[in-house]
């Protein structure tokens, strides 16, 4: 919805809203607020706010700290709880440098960047719809997470209701009211597993909406002494949560994915095929931006229903893209790799990315695999040229750091701070030793 400056005034006026939550984020996807007092709402609005950007993980140098914040009226959204101080609202912030230039470590900035060259490609949208995959834990007395489910349900169960079930109506009703189209909600295969899936919007808007319905999820799950983790592998020899993210190109004349003559079998656009050859050639390097963790590459293993192999297909289900069956405005693609790990805003600026190179420079995609690449054993799937995934964040990180696409996907100073970022946290886990290994080990040598 668009808000002019006079409207907020007026809704501050009319409900008492005594906070605002400037909401940004930071280069792991990770929410910043800073929290202001509504006596600060003129500044805001006049692009005059200011705040320490030096102590944001991985943003800027002690001597360029000084930063601005410029408040994206679109974004203004009453929160549904903590009101005993009066009602707290939250916007979404672009951050701006001391002399006034969108500062170009801000991730939905770098966004907003490639939106803008995918309109002078001749597109007006980039649309987004995810299909965040979440557990929930119960808590301690602390109030810290367990390893301890609170159910023992699975696919589409229809048990007797429990906390649970509960507990994710309750937060899909709470979307409801902030203003989102939620098109379904179900618990997941594995026992404590869930997802809810909300109708596809504009890469930006998309990525707005994956900060919120996080922290939606995460503080609705706390009332029910559950504990909501979007982590992509919390537990051994169940499935994993992924974000899988269908995706589509509009133009003036509606979705350019999409060909209406009976010339293609598919009924997809030469833009679709080349979109889809841009995000297989470039599947590698990007798995570092879409699964960017060491704990997201124990989900992309075979057996669990997570994609493993860099392979297409317009009717098979397993496989990293994945043609949905609905064709006209619906027509898209759907990328099953992704975790919710990643930053949103920095996951769509890298597929986005990848895709119009495919569109710019006509990449044929490889032939689609319509058969289970699962019983294919590794000779007969080298022979159908089928590549392997990164098996880890260390291998992912080889492949992003030697793409070009991946730097103008990112910009330099995200592309440079990711890199290094990363590499410290795998060098980090290499560093330790696990339970398994001493179990393996200790007695055998
Ligand atoms: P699945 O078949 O994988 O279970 P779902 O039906 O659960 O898929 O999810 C479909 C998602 O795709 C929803 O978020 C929906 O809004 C979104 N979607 C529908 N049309 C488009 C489109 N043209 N571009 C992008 N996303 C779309
Ligand atoms: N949980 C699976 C994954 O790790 C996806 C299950 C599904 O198809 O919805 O990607
Ligand atoms: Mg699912
Ligand atoms: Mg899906």
């Amino acid at each position: 919805q668009q808000y002019t400056k006079d409207d907020i005034r007026k809704i501050v006026k009319d409900e008492n809203v005594n906070f605002l939550r400037l909401m940004f984020t930071d280069l792991f996807g990770t929410i910043k607020n800073v929290e202001v007092p509504v006596s600060q709402l003129d500044k805001l609005l006049d692009n005059k706010l200011m705040f320490d950007g030096s102590s944001i993980d991985g943003f800027v140098r002690i001597e360029e700290s000084d930063m601005y914040l410029y408040p994206d009226l679109s974004t203004w959204l009453i929160m549904p709880w903590n009101t005993e101080h009066g009602k707290i609202a939250r916007i979404i912030c672009e951050v701006y440098t001391s002399d006034r230039q969108p500062f170009e470590g801000d991730p939905r900035n770098n966004l907003i960047r490639v939106l803008s060259d995918m309109r002078d490609a001749g597109y007006t949208a980039f649309n987004i719809g995810t299909e965040p995959e979440f557990f929930l834990f119960k808590m301690n007395d602390k109030g810290e997470p367990t390893t301890e489910l609170n159910d023992k349900g699975s696919y589409f169960d229809l048990a007797p209701m429990d906390l649970g079930e509960n507990c994710r109506r309750d937060i899909a009703l709470e979307l409801e009211r902030l203003g989102f189209n939620v098109e379904a909600s179900h618990h997941e295969v594995a026992p404590g597993q869930h997802e809810i899936d909300f109708k596809y919007a504009d890469a930006l808007t998309a990525a707005d909406h994956i900060q919120t319905f996080k922290l939606v999820v995460k503080t609705i799950a706390r009332k029910y002494n559950l504990w909501a983790t979007f982590m992509p592998k919390p537990l051994n020899g169940v499935n994993g949560s992924g974000m899988h993210v269908n995706m589509s190109l509009f133009h003036d004349q509606g979705n350019a994915f999409y060909d209406k003559s009976e010339q293609d079998e598919l009924q997809l656009s030469t833009d679709a095929y080349h979109f889809l050859g841009g995000l297989m050639k470039h599947a590698r390097s990007y798995t570092a931006v879409t699964n960017p963790t060491v704990n997201s590459y124990k989900r992309l293993v075979p057996g669990y229903e997570a994609p493993v192999y860099v392979a297409w297909s317009g009717s098979n289900r397993s496989p990293m893209i994945r043609i949905p069956s609905a064709r006209g405005l619906s027509t898209r693609l759907e990328l099953r790799s992704v975790d919710a790990s990643a930053n949103p805003y920095l996951a769509f600026a890298a597929v986005l990315e990848a895709g119009l190179d495919g569109v710019k420079n006509n990449i044929e995609p490889p032939k689609s695999i319509d058969r289970n690449i699962y019983v294919m054993n590794e000779d007969e799937r080298q022979a159908a040229g089928i590549e392997d995934l990164p098996s880890t964040l260390h291998n992912a990180l080889k492949e992003f750091q030697t793409d070009p696409t991946m730097k103008k996907a990112l910009g330099p100073h995200i592309y440079q701070s990711f890199l290094e970022a990363k590499r410290l946290e795998w060098a980090s886990y290499r560093q330790q030793v696990s339970e398994w290994e001493r179990e393996q080990y200790m007695e055998l040598y």
